[in-house]
């Protein structure tokens, strides 16, 4: 993705926090911002003034890209043009200070030592220490146990080599740095991928034993279900824990405006996400309780291929496959419409299961007949579903002797894509299901179920 230098400045004035309050009334800061578009450039330079302690007063420059000739015999120019090619972004602050009087550089140094890993710390001990989410859950539920969102029985452990492994989006820094600034990709043990403690030992096994214990047998409602629960059950875990989290520290950085701001945003948003998913757990919680699973929808991919990619989340569908909006992820009115999809090994190969609520039907249907066009176009159902999820998800597991069959090259455009759709725009996000990744699946179904033939759009 091409990314171009934007050029903008503000007039800004000190905030009580900034070193030199009591020398500066205001400043000029002039930004180089290294960007996909403009309005992503403006978010960026923005929070990075707001963080170094001062307020933004006046936007004197819009955003406009720039090229290295622009700042020909200009020099402060010239080497920000430079710095930001290298570094992402410069910044330049110019001020008039009245016990100042010769130009003088000061480094400015922003008031606030953020400790990130304090944060992460703490959000692993909440998920270690793990709760029942059963909606029986109670007094009995003590022995938290290490449940799979993908299980390790016949899925992981059926995609795993010899030594027990699967490729994973790596954690690890060191991956990130040696990759250019992509993602990678590492091999764990199954027993350490997409664990989640979000259920007691009893109420684990009792739930999921249907798929647990056996294959997906095709078209079996109940089945279907429980994997769409694990998947809805695994985010709420996560949401709430973050939501948690992103609530201790906007406490923490209160006295920095642009970390407060920034902070607050996600405590908000982190909130709206939460929200919403337990308006579907207790949906999703009444079906388990009946039994009765006429008010859910499912549209499952049957492959007799061999089964090299294990995956399982949930997703708010805010585009179709044709770059059409679903529904305005903004708009919090009311809760977003949810779809489930995972991957579900069966006896003769696997399937691709995509599946919802009816209170869903709004966007969901529409998502799905979007897909249909587009397979009717002559795209390749196989490339779209692979693509989806790459970019839908980071619960997912390759079995190695599939990754290291790959190019390079298609191992590095995986990467990238992914990398991208972690900071989408809006443009990226409009069209991300369209164009891109071809043939690298080689999916191809056989057969196509679904229990939509009684269900028209609203
Ligand atoms: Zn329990």
């Amino acid at each position: 993705m091409i990314e171009d230098i934007y050029y903008i400045v503000f007039d800004v004035i000190p905030t009580e926090q900034n070193q030199e309050y009591a020398n500066i009334e205001n400043a000029i800061v002039s930004c180089w911002i290294q960007s996909t578009d403009a309005s992503s450039s403006y978010i960026k330079a923005t929070f990075f003034i707001e963080k170094a302690d001062w307020i933004i007063k006046k936007n004197t420059q819009q955003p406009i890209v720039v090229i290295e000739e622009n700042f020909i015999d200009r020099e402060i120019g010239l080497e920000n043009f430079h710095i930001a090619q290298k570094e992402k972004m410069s910044f330049v602050y110019i001020a008039k200070s009245a016990s100042v009087i010769t130009p003088t550089e000061i480094k400015l140094q922003s008031s606030y030592k953020f400790d990130m890993s304090k944060f992460l710390t703490k959000l692993k001990e909440v998920s270690e220490k793990g709760r029942c989410l059963h909606y029986q859950a109670g007094a009995r539920c003590d022995e938290i146990i290490n449940a799979h969102s993908i299980q390790n029985n016949r899925v992981l452990s059926k995609i795993a080599n010899k030594k027990n492994e699967i490729y994973a989006l790596s954690k690890n820094m060191s991956d990130f740095k040696k990759n250019d600034g992509y993602l990678g990709f590492r091999r764990y043990p199954i027993t350490k991928f997409s664990i989640f403690r979000g259920f007691c030992g009893i109420h684990d096994n009792k739930l999921f034993e249907p798929i647990d214990k056996s294959y997906y047998k095709l078209k079996d409602e109940q089945q279907i279900f429980l994997y769409a629960y694990r998947s809805l059950a695994k985010e709420f875990f996560d949401k709430e824990n973050a939501l948690n989290m992103y609530i201790d520290m906007s406490e923490d950085v209160k006295d920095n405006l642009g970390l407060y701001k920034q902070m607050t945003s996600f405590t908000k948003g982190s909130k709206n996400a939460c929200n919403s998913l337990n308006v579907h757990k207790n949906i999703y919680d009444n079906v388990l309780k009946s039994k009765i699973y006429d008010d859910m929808r499912y549209v499952s991919f049957n492959s007799t291929d061999k089964f090299f990619m294990a995956f399982s989340n949930i997703l708010y569908p805010d585009y179709d496959f044709n770059g059409n909006l679903l529904q305005d992820l903004s708009n919090t009115a009311k809760p977003f419409d949810l779809i489930t999809f995972c991957s579900a090994p069966t006896e003769e190969g696997w399937s691709f299961i995509f599946s919802w609520h009816k209170s869903s039907d709004n966007s969901c249907l529409t998502f799905i007949q979007s897909l249909k066009l587009r397979m009717q176009q002559g795209s390749d159902l196989g490339d779209l579903l692979f693509k989806f999820i790459l970019l839908n998800s980071e619960n997912f597991a390759f079995s190695p002797v599939w990754w290291e069959s790959l190019s390079e090259d298609n191992q590095k455009e995986i990467s990238q894509s992914i990398t991208n759709m972690m900071q989408p725009t809006m443009a990226i996000r409009k069209h991300y299901l369209m164009n891109g990744l071809k043939g690298t699946s080689n999916w191809s179904f056989e057969t196509i179920f679904d229990n939509l033939t009684t269900v028209s759009k609203k």
